[in-house]
């Protein structure tokens, strides 16, 4: 057996052995984070064991159509006790968030990710970088240790590969990523039905707040660098809630010349979600989130800084067009 077999049957095992379980994943979720978390937490079930799967934030809006979406819920409000609690795709501990605080005690920790910067908590940990999502590690597991795969369990895992992969776009999609696509669509993952929900079903509300974005959109360090802004009058203006602006800086990246985007959004907390999209493996973008205590990964990182939006803008800006005239 291979070191991967060797701790996908620790896992298997534990999941087997074991009855109470928690699944969680991180902060301002995502569709690989979200789908994972219900696709580990039905083959659980499946297994007729106790399982809560808990974020955060509960279930997204537009996440809300995956199957059995029901199942995924904020934490409880009263810390329970559980045999085995597993972290998915979550980089660092901390952004658990509030989930951490529901776990009043835990047998074992299992930490499964893909985020090379992943410190590797836990008692039983798994982190393949290589993979484009958590998603993927968790169909070669499930598949791998025999665990229940339903329909349902497949369309999840399917969301969260297609998300996690820009569709299928980004350098990480391996021929691997679309063999366990078509194994997915043969479990009964209809392609155009959840393409559609994931990527043509956004609240009007979206594209407003793409419009008020594209108003403060800037080019730098020789059109190699791009970036827009989201103040708190304008969020508040648009209403706009967290999972409106995931993607959006897709546009960014899209245009030619590009090689690094950044969405600047202004927090009540006296902070700024930096997101940085990364067109070019040899500027690493999390390199340059970890100098403002953030991370993720080479394509794809963030960083919460102190400060205005204005402070904060220029000091990134500074350091990003610095890695890509040093690196390109
Ligand atoms: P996004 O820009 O979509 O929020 O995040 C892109 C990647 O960077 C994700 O893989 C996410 O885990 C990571 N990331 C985003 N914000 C933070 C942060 O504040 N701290 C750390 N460590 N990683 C982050
Ligand atoms: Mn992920």
């Amino acid at each position: 057996m291979n070191e991967r077999d060797i701790k996908f049957a620790q896992i298997g095992r534990v999941l087997r052995e074991h009855h109470k379980f928690a699944v969680l994943s991180h902060v301002r979720p995502d569709g690989d984070a979200l789908g994972s978390t219900l696709a580990l937490a039905l083959s659980l079930q499946e297994l007729g064991k106790d399982v809560r799967a808990w974020n955060e934030e509960g279930m997204l809006q537009k996440y809300s159509f995956l199957p059995r979406a029901d199942l995924l819920t904020p934490p409880a409000k009263v810390a329970e006790d559980f045999d085995v609690v597993i972290a998915l795709d979550t980089a660092v501990q901390n952004r658990l968030g509030s989930s951490t605080a529901a776990i009043r005690q835990a047998k074992l920790w299992i930490n499964i990710d893909h985020h090379p910067s992943n410190p590797r908590y836990g008692d039983l940990v798994y982190i393949d970088p290589t993979a484009p999502a958590t998603g993927q590690i968790l169909f070669e597991l499930l598949t791998g240790q025999k665990l229940p795969i339903t329909p349902a369990i497949a369309e999840n895992i399917y969301a969260a590969i297609s998300t996690d992969t820009g569709s299928f776009q980004y350098p990480n999609t391996t021929a691997r990523t679309f063999e366990i696509a078509a194994e997915l669509i043969r479990c009964g993952v209809d392609v155009g039905r959840t393409s559609q929900q994931l990527y043509e079903n956004f609240p009007r509300r979206r594209i407003e707040l793409l419009r008020e974005l594209l108003g403060t959109m800037h080019f730098g360090c020789e059109g190699r660098l791009a970036w827009f802004a989201l103040s708190q009058t304008g969020a508040q203006a648009l209403g706009v809630i967290p999972e409106d602006n995931e993607g959006l800086i897709d546009h960014l990246r899209a245009v030619r010349g590009v090689i690094v985007a950044v969405f600047f959004e202004e927090l009540r907390d006296g902070k700024v979600r930096v997101s940085m999209r990364s067109k070019n493996e040899a500027v690493d973008v999390c390199a340059i989130c970890k100098q403002f205590g953030g991370g993720g990964h080479v394509l794809a990182a963030g960083a919460r800084v102190p400060g205005t939006l204005a402070e904060v803008e220029e000091k990134i800006v500074e350091k990003a067009c610095a890695a890509i005239e040093r690196n390109t």
